[in-house]
This record gives C-alpha cells, sequence and structure tokens, in this order.
C-alpha cells in the first residue's frame, strides 16, 4: 500500500494532515525526528560587554538562546559535524545586541551577520531597560539538535492520533449518544445515529456515546494505519520544511545504514 497524505490545514508555523497506509512506528519516527533529530541554528554562547539591566548575565544568556533563528539545513551544519575543525561562516554565525534604556529591548534589534539567520519572530521581549541602563553583547549560534538541548528543537506541540472509526449497527434512534457526545459530532439519520467523516477527525476516542448506549449498538474502535498528525514548527523552519527535514532525516538514517550493512 501506498502511504497517503490528506493536508487538513497548512500554515507556515502549524500543519494538520492525515497520513494513512503506514504503520505507528513511521509515524511516531516523523514526529521524533521532527523534535530531536532536525538540526535548528540556536545561540550558545554570549559575551557581554556591557549589562546594566535589572537581569543577571545568566538570565540574559536564558534568554538569548532560546530566542527561535531562521535555520537553514542547505547551507548550515552542526559545529561537530563541520570540516573546517575550529569555526568559519557554515557552522557558526555572529549576532550583536546593543541597546540603552529608557526601552523593551526585543528580539528584533538583534543584527545577524548572516541575513538567513534572523529571530523567527521579531517581538521576543528580551528585558524592559529603563533609563540609563544598557545591554551590550555579542551573542554567537550554532547549528544543533533538539536531542542535545531544547534550544534547537525546531517542532513543538507535534503529536498524531489513531484515525476514529465509530460504527453504529442496530441503532433504535434513541438519541442519547447525541446528547452525551462532548464534542457535539454525532447526528441522528432517518435509520441510525450517524458521523460524517469530515467530523470523525473531531472524536477524541472518550467511548462516552459506547457506554451511554443501553443496546450496545455502538463500537468505537481507531484505524491501526492512519493517523491524523498536528505539527507547530517554532519559526526555524516553517512547517512544510520541517515535515521535509523530518523525512530527509529517517531517509538519510536509513541510506547510511544500508552503507554500513552493504560495507560489512
Ligand atoms: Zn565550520
Amino acid at each position: 500500500m501506498t502511504m497517503e497524505v490528506d493536508i487538513l490545514e497548512l500554515s507556515d508555523r502549524s500543519a494538520k494532515f492525515v497520513l494513512s497506509n503506514t504503520s505507528a512506528a513511521f509515524a511516531n519516527g516523523i514526529r521524533r525526528a521532527s523534535l530531536a533529530d532536525v538540526p535548528t541554528i540556536a545561540i550558545t554562547e554570549v559575551n557581554i560587554y556591557n549589562n546594566t539591566s535589572v537581569l543577571y548575565d545568566e538570565q540574559l544568556g536564558l534568554r538569548m538562546a532560546l530566542i527561535p533563528l531562521t535555520s537553514n539545513m542547505e547551507d548550515f551544519v552542526p559545529k561537530e559535524e563541520c570540516s573546517c575543525g575550529d569555526f568559519c561562516p557554515a557552522c557558526q554565525v555572529s549576532l550583536t545586541l546593543s541597546a540603552e534604556g529608557p526601552k523593551i529591548v526585543y528580539s528584533q534589534d538583534l543584527v545577524s551577520s548572516d541575513d538567513k539567520v534572523q529571530p523567527a519572530d521579531p517581538n521576543i521581549p528580551i528585558a524592559d531597560l529603563r533609563e540609563g541602563q544598557k545591554i551590550v553583547l555579542e551573542a554567537i549560534a550554532h547549528m544543533g539538535y533538539g536531542n542535545k538541548h531544547s534550544r534547537w528543537q525546531a517542532g513543538v506541540a507535534c503529536g498524531y492520533k489513531n484515525m476514529p472509526k465509530v460504527e453504529f449497527s442496530g441503532c433504535d434512534l434513541c438519541g442519547a449518544c447525541v446528547t452525551e457526545c462532548p464534542v457535539d459530532i454525532i447526528k441522528m439519520g432517518t435509520e441510525s445515529a450517524e458521523i460524517s467523516q469530515e467530523d470523525m477527525l473531531k472524536c477524541t476516542l472518550c467511548r462516552l456515546c459506547e457506554g451511554v448506549c443501553d443496546i450496545d449498538a455502538i463500537d468505537v474502535k481507531t484505524d491501526e494505519h492512519s493517523f491524523i498528525f498536528t505539527m507547530e514548527s517554532d519559526g526555524s523552519y516553517n512547517t512544510k520544511e520541517l515535515i521535509l527535514n523530518a523525512g530527509n532525516v529517517i531517509k538519510n538514517k536509513a541510506a547510511s545504514l544500508a552503507e554500513i550493512l552493504s560495507a560489512l
């Protein structure tokens, strides 16, 4: 069976789609890869030249590290995989910040040495500076993996559930399930209660309908080979790139396994 993807919603930051004719292992592989194995660029070191804000240097460093930066797997490599041995534009990016109060310092105040590496959101607050307070620093960003530290986690709120399958047989049209359903997706037809294909996606598998039916006419099951995915990106990549990168990560791992095995 060929795997099928049915896109329900797709925007820069989030996606919802149905993945069918596949296994739970593959679905989980995509989920894990997007959380842990798709590398992103994040700030790892901060050289602070002046900080008279109310934040400790460490707090400032922590905030900087958690600002998502736009990433690009074609132009950058994780530092430990770079052939330069020290640092170069392919594995390291410098961002500077120079601000004086009174003002709120936002992520957009960071000046990057690389046009492709920019804060994914311009309005992430960093510090609230009062009159005369200053922050002057240089932040060094590297590419890395979410499995090492959450600063490099591209996917957020990535998850899936099996496609619900609710079957009605011998329904006596009592309507108890219609009123019981918390997501209000069961409608009364002429011969039986029913759920439209579109509404089936909203089923939370709570099984309340099954419990309230006195004649056991409802059977709530799941499709073991079909998954409803939701994915959000932190902005390092748009959602489409994130999913493609996750797929490529799995593909490359399989290819390197094949390479190792063929060399034996
Ligand atoms: Zn390098």
